[in-house]
């Protein structure tokens, strides 16, 4: 799929050249990833959370009196920009947070434990000299997460943090 570009001769001649710009199939090659690669903001996750929160603990999100937003990490503070009241997470009681952060990581336990379950059987397959079955072994796994698990592990995901406490914080110094 190259671009045509109609090229006409300076002297008014009738005679048209066509110009096609054929990529390399190198180039081609190099188009194809890069359209497919997602950039990784726009991944996936679940619920909102930060890239490296998967460990630390999903974010708090803190609505202002005035109405303005912020998801911070649990135990900073945070200075409304608006109107400068300021919030610390840290009074948020550890116990509470840590059901919030369990949840998070046991959800997030699932795809990981199917992810390592399927490795484990294309490694067994594969010392067992039963390459083929790794090719159907694969594609299903996905076909099956995609199809069936996903979406039922979403929503339950989403309904179990719909549970979740929500934390009436002070403005410091109110
Ligand atoms: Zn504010």
């Amino acid at each position: 799929m190259g671009r045509r570009s109609r090229a006409r001769l300076a002297d008014g001649d009738e005679t048209s050249v066509e110009v096609e710009v054929v990529e390399s199939p190198n180039e081609q090659r190099r188009r194809f990833f890069r359209r497919k690669r997602v950039p990784f903001r726009d991944r996936e996750r679940l619920g909102h959370e930060a890239p490296g929160s998967i460990l630390k603990g999903p974010p708090v999100t803190i609505t202002c009196e005035c109405g303005n937003k912020a998801e911070v990490s649990y135990g900073s503070s945070w200075k409304c920009d608006r109107c400068g009241r300021r919030y610390d997470t840290a009074k948020i009681p550890r116990d509470q947070y840590d059901k919030v952060r369990n949840l998070t990581l046991r959800y997030r336990a699932i795809p990981v434990a199917l992810g390592a379950v399927s490795i484990a059987l294309a490694i067994f397959f594969t010392l067992t000299g039963n390459v083929f079955s790794v090719f159907i072994l694969l594609p299903s796994v996905l076909l099956v997460w995609f199809m069936i698990i996903r979406p039922v592990h979403r929503r339950s995901f989403q309904k179990a943090i719909a549970d979740l406490p929500t934390w009436d914080l002070r403005a410091d110094g109110e």
